[in-house]
């Protein structure tokens, strides 16, 4: 595959909305996290079908890059990993108590536990799969979502000491997750790290030997202090810097380009409402084109009047209001713009397309939100950057 993005013109077998994913971009950005922390094993984070990039394409490429641990939230996420043949350790932490963990414990999957009822449902699995569950124990440090309360640790140590004398568990992690690691100095990051510490040692002495992580993608490029064994970092595998910093001022390289192809192009006279709602109208004669991609494919309706794609050679403004399953840019007098061109909504920056973060901006979320919106069955995912 060309490893060139065609910002320009699309052949005219490209598809009418594209997700195209550069994976020289995901290597890339598996190095800087690599140099960000030598110390500790790399798990890339590729839930949600890989922040939207396709889980089992990125995966290859981070573990090709240096990634040693993929990390995902749901048993299907990890089932689909395995599926597809990919043997690193692999972790998941979001479950049900009633979930079914036998063919997780038989593939290898690493399991979170986080109380009682998990590690007995853990267990059983373990039992029906005639092999020992390999447990990373989660405690809540101070997010107050999943793991388990200080409190709570002593008997949920107490649970997991029988189930690992009975053969049917191995302690592989004592883990937590932060709440505040986009302000690398806010002071709850020391707080968790000490009580996370302080978890660890109880399994300690135990006689466990656990590693312990805590990093996500903003603490491991900006705590070194906080990486201890294994780091987690996920949106900036994808290249979007966990600060919200513009691409330009970050080392990584945003993978994703949402682009779609013009559908129509035609001259419409002033003063006609475009749209529904009408809440745009052309000003003089201007030429319009029609591009098939909408809230549906991942454009927020939100952005109907605030959005510009880069057609053309120029970036145009879309007019009126994002339907579901497309958009209308004014090209004005319409040179430069033909019938089967390709807009770009938003890229990597580097020809003046706008970015996930600009778009994150504009609605007042994050680019994590934009990325994991681009999920829609008619966008084609395409790759480029594939290792040779
Ligand atoms: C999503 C997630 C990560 C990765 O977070 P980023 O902010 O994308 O780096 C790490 N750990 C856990 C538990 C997560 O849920």
């Amino acid at each position: 595959m060309n490893a060139m993005i065609d910002y320009v013109q699309s052949p005219s077998s490209a598809p009418r909305a594209e997700a195209l994913v550069d994976l020289a971009a995901v290597r890339h950005n598996i190095a800087v996290l690599r140099a960000a922390a030598p110390r500790a094993e790399l798990m890339a984070v590729v839930k949600a079908d890989g922040y939207g990039h396709g889980a089992v394409p990125v995966a290859e490429a981070a573990l090709v890059a240096g990634a040693s641990w993929l990390g995902v939230c749901t048993l299907e996420e990890a089932a689909e990993l395995r599926g597809a043949g990919i043997t690193a350790p692999l972790l998941s932490w979001l479950h049900l108590p009633d979930d079914d963990f036998t063919e997780a414990v038989a593939t290898d999957v690493d399991l979170s536990v986080a109380s009682r009822a998990h590690l007995a449902a853990v267990t059983a699995g373990a039992r029906r799969a005639g092999r020992p569950a390999r447990v990373h124990l989660k405690t809540d440090t101070g997010l107050s979502r999943g793991g388990a309360q200080p409190a709570a640790w002593d008997a949920l140590l107490d649970d997991v000491e029988k189930a690992a004398a009975d053969g049917h568990v191995e302690v592989v992690a004592v883990w937590s997750h932060l709440a505040n690691a986009d302000v690398p100095d806010h002071p709850s990051l020391e707080v968790q790290a000490a009580r996370l510490t302080a978890a660890w040692e109880a399994a300690c002495a135990r006689g466990f030997t656990p590693i312990r992580h805590l990093a996500n993608a903003a603490a491991t490029l900006t705590r070194p202090d906080l990486h201890f064994d294994l780091v987690r970092p996920g949106i900036a595998v994808y290249g979007l810097d966990p600060l919200g910093r513009r691409p330009a001022g970050t080392p990584l390289r945003p993978a994703m380009t949402l682009r779609g192809r013009v559908a129509l192009v035609k001259r419409v006279p002033a003063g006609e409402g475009v749209s529904y709602g009408h809440e745009w109208t052309t000003p003089c004669e201007t030429t319009l084109a029609l591009v098939p991609v909408g809230y549906a494919d991942g454009v927020p309706r939100l952005l109907g009047g605030r959005l510009r794609v880069l057609l053309g050679g120029a970036l145009r403004p879309v007019v009126g209001r994002v339907s579901m399953d497309q958009v209308v840019v004014d090209c004005e007098d319409g040179t430069d713009v033909r019938e089967g061109d390709t807009a770009v909504f938003f890229g990597p920056g580097d020809h003046g397309e706008p970015t996930a973060q600009d778009w994150a901006d504009e609605l007042g979320t994050i680019h994590y939100e934009i990325v994991t919106g681009v999920h829609s069955r008619r966008v084609t995912r395409s790759y480029t950057g594939i290792a040779e």
